[in-house]
């Protein structure tokens, strides 16, 4: 299996190149050629492995250059148990009319991020010698919130690397922040942006794309990789949850095996849905993907309104801050695929994106979106009423970007009449969003600190998730702000770790 950029098809590389260098030189994001697909053999097989074993099949179809042993060891150290409170990695609960919630936060972290980046460090180091790389690999992530903890729970003190994460200062809920600044590891830090988002995003592409930045580092032995969902590494294990998920539900005999569903994902940078989208083009019968957005309802407007995409619009800040994103990097492997692997074309769309910020697509482009998307977005009392509801009616507790998802799908099946059973993913514990989860159900909380998990406790009388009340006491360790202009200088302290 070869991989490309999406913004220059000509030079394929092995996977092992794509997941060791995160992002193409030309600023594109590495893809397959073609799409593998899964037979009826590999779905016996699927069906009756562990989560484990699912994950190392679905990987073995894209990373051709591992051996079948190296992906089932990865797997295995990944997925271990004790990391994930017991041997069922990514349950699915089902609950009322037609919804399936594929829990993906049962992790270190408690959010879905530890899906990939809890088997991304065995992926990219073994990358690095694939390719014979001698460097010591400096993971540079740029975090709305979740990946930036589950970056660094997954590579602290992972021989060969340093990580370095950079968040937006006002944009991560304190649970998310406490949980970066006390991580412990020798070869860890945590800077925070003057910023949102989009600009620790784009502040972090201009140290990747910095000539001088890079000669510099590498002659100092260090090169630069990346653990955002740009990096081939991190979307391809989360393919495998989705197909898991229907194992699941056909074992179970809540799908005829063979029967589609639909699959409805909360999205912020597109790489969570992108991997939906993956399995349904390896064979996972699926009707519709269901785009669900907050107040940043970019996706919505460009699903829904003409396959124009407009970044040009007030940001807001929302109780599902994970999704707080106006530059959705991920789509880019979307219109690669749907545009029928025009290099040329996605080169131009993004080039209007960066240039004005706005870019439409193709009508035939937009026929073949509109054939597999749907698309919904909801305001934050919207997302609080649908938690309240959730945990009213059928005592399931969920976080704020669940939520959004919850709320999307009730207002898709009310919309189309499509009652086909919907795997909702779902992102995170609600007790790493305590504060907006408790103003849903109606109470308050007074500090924003680890006491929030106690109050949400006993509102609920379900117990925290032990990562997080593991936090109480921990001291931060890491208090560094800059502005976004001045995020160059960051990489000295690489030089330090
Ligand atoms: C990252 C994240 C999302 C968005 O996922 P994308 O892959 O960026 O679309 C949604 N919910 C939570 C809790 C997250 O951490």
């Amino acid at each position: 299996m070869d991989y490309v950029s999406t913004r220059n098809k000509a030079k394929q590389e092995p996977s092992a190149y794509a997941i060791a260098t995160g992002i193409a030189p030309d600023g594109g994001l590495y893809c397959p050629t073609s799409f593998p697909t899964l037979t009826k053999a590999d779905w016996d097989t699927l069906i009756e492995a562990d989560y484990k074993g699912r994950v190392s099949l679905v990987l073995g179809k894209f990373l051709t250059d591992f051996s079948a042993e190296e992906l089932a060891g990865f797997a295995e150290k990944a997925y271990a148990a004790e990391k994930w409170g017991g041997e069922n990695t990514a349950p699915v609960v089902s609950l009322a009319d037609g919804k399936h919630i594929l829990e993906l936060w049962h992790g270190p972290t408690c959010a879905f991020k530890d899906m990939a980046l809890q088997i991304l460090p065995y992926l990219l180091t073994a990358s690095l010698k694939k390719i014979g790389e001698q460097r010591t690999a400096c993971i540079l992530v740029a975090t709305s919130g979740d990946t930036g903890t589950a970056a660094l729970r997954g590579f602290a003190d992972v021989p060969g690397t340093k990580i370095m994460v950079y968040y937006p200062v006002h944009g991560v809920s304190p649970m998310q922040k406490l949980q970066m600044v006390t991580q412990e590891g020798k070869n860890v830090s945590v800077c925070a942006i003057n910023g949102n988002f989009d600009d620790a995003q784009s502040a972090l592409k201009r140290i990747f794309t910095d000539k001088a930045t890079i000669e510099k580092l590498s002659g100092q032995g260090m090169m630069l990789s990346s653990a955002n969902s740009i990096n081939w590494g991190r979307l391809a294990p989360q393919i495998a949850y989705y197909i898991s998920a229907y194992c699941d539900l056909a074992a179970r005999g809540m799908v005829e095996f063979g029967d589609p569903i639909n699959i409805c994902v909360p999205t912020g940078n597109f790489g969570n849905i992108l991997a939906a989208y993956i399995a349904k083009q390896m064979g996972l019968p699926v009707h519709k993907l269901i785009c669900a957005s907050n107040a940043n309802n970019v996706l919505t407007d460009f699903f829904k309104k003409g396959g124009v995409y407009d970044k040009n619009r007030p940001f807001h800040t929302t109780s599902s801050p994970s999704m707080d994103i106006l530059i959705s990097s991920n789509l880019e492997r979307l219109l690669y695929y749907v545009s029928g692997q025009n290099d040329e074309a996605v080169r131009s769309l993004m080039g209007q994106l960066a240039e004005g910020g706005r870019y439409t697509v193709t009508k035939e482009m937009q026929a073949a979106l509109d054939e597999l998307f749907d698309a919904g977005c909801c305001d934050d009392a919207e997302t609080a009423a649908a938690i309240r509801r959730l945990y009213e009616n059928e005592k399931y507790l969920c976080d704020t970007h669940t939520a959004v998802a919850v709320k999307v799908y009730e207002d898709y099946r009310a919309r189309t009449g499509d009652t086909m059973p919907t795997v909702i993913a779902s992102t995170a514990s609600p007790f790493k969003f305590c504060k907006s989860v408790v103003e849903a159900l109606g109470g308050a909380v007074e500090r924003e600190d680890v006491t929030q998990l106690e109050v949400l406790s006993k509102l609920t009388g379900i117990e925290p998730p032990a990562p997080l009340a593991a936090l109480r006491g921990k001291q931060p360790r890491f208090d560094r702000v800059v502005d976004k202009e001045d995020i160059l200088s960051t990489t000295d302290l690489l030089a330090e770790l």
